[in-house]
Parts: C-alpha cells; structure tokens; sequence
C-alpha cells in the first residue's frame, strides 16, 4: 500500500512499514530536496533504488529506538553511502543509551573509516531537546516502549518519537510506543501524524508495547492527516 503525503514544504513516503520487518520513511524538503529518514529498517538500501533517490541528497536519517525492524537496515545504507562516493556530512540521530546504534556504527567505523568519502557523525538525542539539520528542525520526545524478549520486557526500552518541522509544516512519528499521554500531546492538530498501529483490535499481549489499531485510528483524527503505519 502506497502512503506518500505532499504538503507545501515537505513530502513524506512510507517506503515501507511492517511490524516485526521493517519500518522506513524518507521526508523530503520539496524546496532544495534534501532528504530525511526516518528508521532504517532492513531493505531501506532497496526501497530508496526502487524509488530512484539519490543518496547524494541524504542528510542523515533519526532513528525512534533499537529495535532491528527499525534499524536492521543502518549498516548497509551506510555502506551505500561509501559506494556510491557520498560527499559531505551524514548524520545518525539516536537516542542516549542506544547500544544497538552505537555499535553498528562503531563496527562500521572500524571497517571502513579509512578512505570513507563522507563524515559519518553519530549524534545522541535527548528527550525535548531540538536540532536542526538543513532546514528541518528535530524534536525527539520519550515515548512508552519494552524491550522485545521474554527474559527483558519489562525493562523499558530509550525510545523516541520525533516531531520534525519544516518552514511550519509539521510531521509527527510515534516510533513504537504504548499509549501514553506525550504521544497524545504531540499528535494534536500536527499536518501528518505517522503513528504505529501494530496490533489488530483482538490482539492481546501478557505485557502490551505496542498501540491498537482503534486506538491509533482515534490518535490519528485528532492530527490534520494520519497514515496508520507498522501493522502487524
Ligand atoms: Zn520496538
């Protein structure tokens, strides 16, 4: 299912988005077209050549938590990156105590630092705390989220939303996340709110992480437009 979104400044397509795969999302600013991601899930390298992106417009990509279906996909892009002769600066947004992120790019570091044609900056995000990169100014927000296996899910896992505002135009991404009142705080009256709607209304779980499909549906309408992404 195609979800692409063009406002007046920016334009934001769900390359793909899968529960448990894969999430990606690229936000482009219609204005100079530069390019933001969203999560790199695994085949994010794929999806960008399907759709003939040029990574040479890619700026840097934020990343809502450690999780491999929304980050599984980084050391390749990366990789990408260094083949297809990037110039400039390419940022990895994280949050603080993100081991999963920090190490792949520590590894990847290790490898191919030597003759790399781009600088890799790796940058750890705290909760409310904006950056701008170009034009599009990054607020990271805490939301509610486990770890994934059985021995740990009740550790609660560094996870961000992002608000990302471009010249007024504002786009919100829930990551993954429970219901919980930042994310209700964010999403009101936002141009589009992405919001994971993993579970199907009759799906239950010992320990829930993740929001219902009729939930997020009444999130979504309190947004000028919604896309619910992530399904299960
Ligand atoms: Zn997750």
């Amino acid at each position: 299912m195609t979800q692409v979104w063009q406002g007046e400044c920016v334009e934001v397509d769900v390359l793909f988005s899968k529960a448990g795969i894969a999430t990606q999302i690229l936000l482009t600013d219609r204005m100079n077209k530069n390019l933001l991601l969203m999560d790199c899930g695994d085949g994010t390298v794929r999806d960008l050549m399907d759709r003939n992106i040029s990574f040479l417009d890619l700026k840097g990509v934020l990343i809502s938590h450690g999780h491999p279906d929304h980050m599984g996909g980084l050391f390749s892009l990366l990789a990408a990156l260094r083949l297809f002769r990037y110039k400039g600066d390419f940022t990895v947004y994280a949050p603080s105590r993100c081991p999963e992120v920090y190490s792949i790019i520590q590894f990847f570091l290790k490898l191919y630092q030597k003759g790399m044609s781009f600088t890799l900056h790796y940058h750890e995000l705290k909760d409310q705390v904006f950056e701008s990169l170009g034009e599009f100014i990054i607020k990271p927000f805490n939301v509610l989220h486990y770890e994934s296996t059985k021995t740990s899910n009740k550790v609660k896992k560094s996870a961000f939303g992002y608000r990302v505002t471009l010249r007024g135009e504002v786009i919100v991404f829930s990551g993954d996340s429970l219901q919980c009142s930042e994310l209700e705080k964010e999403v009101e009256g936002v141009d589009l709110a992405l919001l994971e709607a993993t579970y199907d209304d009759s799906f239950t779980e010992e320990i829930p992480n993740h929001l219902h499909h009729k939930y997020a549906d009444y999130l979504g309408r309190s947004a000028k437009n919604y896309f619910l992404i992530h399904r299960f």
